[in-house]
């Protein structure tokens, strides 16, 4: 961190901030530390967009954001951060423009990149006091987690699901007069199997949950970088919107955990995408000829008159909203009990609504001896959006 007794207010920040420099626990020195703190937020989407505004408004002197995606249209149901007029713009620019607007004072530093193994220590590089952890995917958990010990940085950790929530803080070191906690593999020693875990994307999320935890981790942020208060450190802190209950559990550092123990075994940024089973050998058949059929083939083969079974593997609430005519609905966690409802000598077409279920599905069908099945690539929005726009896409 700069050293805060070297960063001035000019006299339109005295105004900015005159509620702030009132309260005896802020005063000048915690306005003056703020402005001095640098923050890395992973993630300019749900709980980003809480975190980006609310601490620049708050004075933080720099914030980096690192995002490699675009605004898109189901995003706005809670990315509060990003407009109408911001669909298709990359997240980094939008969220720069909306922090300017609420405060110039702040630096924004733009990374419209994935972070990886290979630039998040390049990025640390870049000087950051704290990183807020606003992904919704596990390889970038444990990615953010490891970088963070090895570096001795604070970590900011949240998630969301559905109606709940989780925050916390890890600290790998002592900080700022607060001492040193568990970090996340302390919490979460292996990922789950992938898919086990479905994110918001396939499960869905309240879209006021995300300002909910963004603003605990808004919140704690500001506190380690003042050095003020009790920090969520060794808590973990649970949020259930549908019963309006905040619980909390007592986490330990584990002094077994490879990255944070007494002898850590992980001393440099691993393959994360590896260690969460992501990297191919979990779909064994997806390298198959003729594992996936494009919508337009499907289209074809159908118009060509030719007997095509449709399974739909979504939730029931998503057959709700869209199908395709003449399928066989039978949700993913069904399908091994009801499969001999399934012939294995059809030509078998799954979806799901981005084809990334369905490709599981049909991984687990060809296992079974259903060598015809196939995946609908790009899953029911693809065939939204290339064959039949009167199918809504979500
Ligand atoms: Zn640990």
């Amino acid at each position: 961190m700069k050293d805060w007794q070297q960063i001035e207010l000019t006299h339109e920040e005295y105004m900015r901030y005159s509620r702030h420099l009132i309260m005896p626990e802020v005063g000048m020195k915690g306005q003056r530390k703020l402005k001095a703190s640098s923050i890395l937020l992973i993630g300019a989407g749900g709980l980003g967009s809480p975190l980006g505004m609310y601490l620049a408004a708050a004075g933080v002197g720099r914030l980096g954001i690192v995002d490699h995606d675009v605004v898109d249209r189901t995003n706005l149901q809670r990315q509060v951060m990003h407009g109408e007029q911001d669909l298709d713009r990359p997240k980094v620019e939008s969220a720069r423009d909306r922090i300017h607007d609420l405060n110039r004072n702040v630096e924004v530093i733009t990374y419209r990149e994935p972070v990886t193994s290979d630039n998040l220590m390049r990025i640390l590089d870049d000087g950051y006091d704290l990183v807020i952890d606003g992904t919704d995917n596990f390889p970038t958990r444990y990615l953010t987690n490891d970088a963070c010990v090895l570096r001795g940085i604070p970590n900011v950790y949240g998630s969301i699901f559905r109606f709940e929530g989780q925050a916390t803080v890890f600290l790998p070191r002592d900080f700022n007069g607060f001492l040193r906690g568990p970090c996340y593999r302390c919490l979460y020693p292996t990922p789950p199997p992938p898919g086990m875990v479905p994110s918001c994307a396939e499960g869905g999320v309240l879209g006021i949950l995300p300002g909910v935890v963004g603003l605990i981790q808004a919140t704690e942020a500001v506190k380690l970088l003042m050095g003020i208060g009790e920090p969520l450190v060794g808590r973990l802190m649970l949020y259930d919107a549908l019963e309006m209950r905040f619980r909390q559990l007592k986490l330990k550092r584990d002094p077994n955990c490879p990255v944070c123990g007494d002898h850590p075994t992980v001393t440099e940024l691993i393959d994360y995408q590896e260690f969460c089973g992501y990297a191919g050998t979990t779909n064994g058949h997806a390298q198959d000829a003729g594992f996936q059929i494009e919508p337009k083939e499907l289209k074809a083969t159908l118009d060509d008159g030719q007997a095509v079974t449709l399974l739909d593997c979504r939730e029931p609430v998503e057959w709700e909203i869209s199908q395709l005519a003449g399928a066989k609905f039978i949700a993913m966690d069904e399908v091994a009990e009801r499969v001999n409802e399934l012939d294995t000598a059809d030509n078998l077409v799954v979806y799901c609504r981005y084809g990334i279920r369905s490709a599981q599905i049909v991984s687990f069908l060809r296992d079974l001896g259903f060598a015809k099945a196939r995946n609908l690539r790009g899953g029911i929005n693809a065939w939204s959006r290339e064959v039949d726009s009167r199918v809504p896409e979500y």
